[in-house]
């Protein structure tokens, strides 16, 4: 692992758990003082994320066209679109990386994403799995989730050992749920690029995210690699909400209920895959490329 790679990842891990002292600190809106007490965050509406035309521009070019978006809690939401259609800004956008010009975007009904930090909306438990894995290569695939279990829990690290009986049972089952448990000894560079990603995903899962946001998870995938994610992801439906971003027309087909597809910004058409398939704009759109 390059240093570069370890500063990235520390970087990564550093966003997950803000400095004690920002945690305590009284200086809150209501929101996000809030979402730290447990289960506190606002599902009573049916949702879970709330965008409203949104809009954002890179240098006068409008990538983001007043884009509306509505997640409820346990959905497995794909988001498909062609190259350019905005889908990595609304991304950047729903975990504060970018700041959009003009909507509204809400965490639950009561958060107001836009009123906080890119770490403090994952300390929230909105985490983002980016298309490059980035794990430990020097740690083995045991130490590289540990890390992570640790890692957002400042106080629960001191409370290491007494935790460790919970925390060594849930490392266990996440290591089986990515299919890595006779991988627990080795180290994650050895991994196949499949593995990475499916231990990046595990890193993910150990926090207990509540939305977790997944940028085409299966490029660079074999087609058996392929379909151990579409299991993993059926496995993960209901117990955690996920929006996945994917150009693999036949994963898309193995794990989706709803389907958003994106174009120019916007929401062109939604509905479950065949009904998309069949709308005749978006035909026209991937056709058109
Ligand atoms: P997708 O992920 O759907 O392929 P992107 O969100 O990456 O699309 O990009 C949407 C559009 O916004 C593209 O035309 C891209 O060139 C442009 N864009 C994205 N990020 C930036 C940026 N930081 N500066 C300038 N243009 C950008
Ligand atoms: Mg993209």
């Amino acid at each position: 692992m390059t240093p570069e790679l370890m500063e990235q990842g520390l970087q990564r891990l550093q966003k997950k758990a803000p400095p004690a002292a920002e945690q305590s600190s009284g200086d809150r809106s209501a929101g996000y003082s809030r979402v730290h007490e447990p289960g506190s965050l606002d599902l009573s509406h049916g949702r879970i994320l709330y965008l409203e035309e949104v809009c954002v521009s890179f240098d006068g070019f409008r990538a983001i066209n007043k884009l509306s978006l509505d997640i409820a809690p346990g959905e497995l939401r794909c988001i498909i679109g062609p190259n350019g259609a905005g889908k990595t800004t609304m991304m950047d956008i729903i975990t504060g990386k970018t700041r959009p010009d003009s909507g509204q975007v809400f965490f639950g009904s009561t958060i107001d994403l836009l009123r906080h930090s890119e770490a403090e909306i994952a300390s929230m438990g909105l985490c983002r799995k980016f298309q490059k894995p980035t794990v430990f290569e020097a740690l083995s695939v045991f130490e590289n989730l540990e890390l992570c279990l640790s890692g957002p829990r400042g106080v629960a690290a001191a409370l290491w050992h007494r935790l460790s009986g919970l925390q060594r049972d849930r490392l266990a089952e996440v290591l089986e749920l990515i299919q890595l448990s006779e991988e627990r000894h080795r180290p994650a560079g050895l991994l196949s690029h499949g593995q990475k990603q499916w231990l990046e995903i595990g890193m993910l899962l150990i926090q207990d995210p509540k939305l977790l946001l997944l940028d085409e998870p299966v490029a660079g995938m074999t087609d058996q690699e392929t379909e151990r994610t579409a299991e993993l992801f059926l496995t993960l439906k209901g117990k955690h909400t996920l929006i996945v971003v994917e150009h693999d027309m036949g994963f898309v087909g193995r794990i989706a209920e709803k389907v958003t597809v994106l174009c120019e910004g916007a929401v062109l058409a939604e509905g479950s895959l065949a009904q998309v398939q069949a709308d005749e704009r978006v035909i026209e759109v991937y056709l058109g490329r």
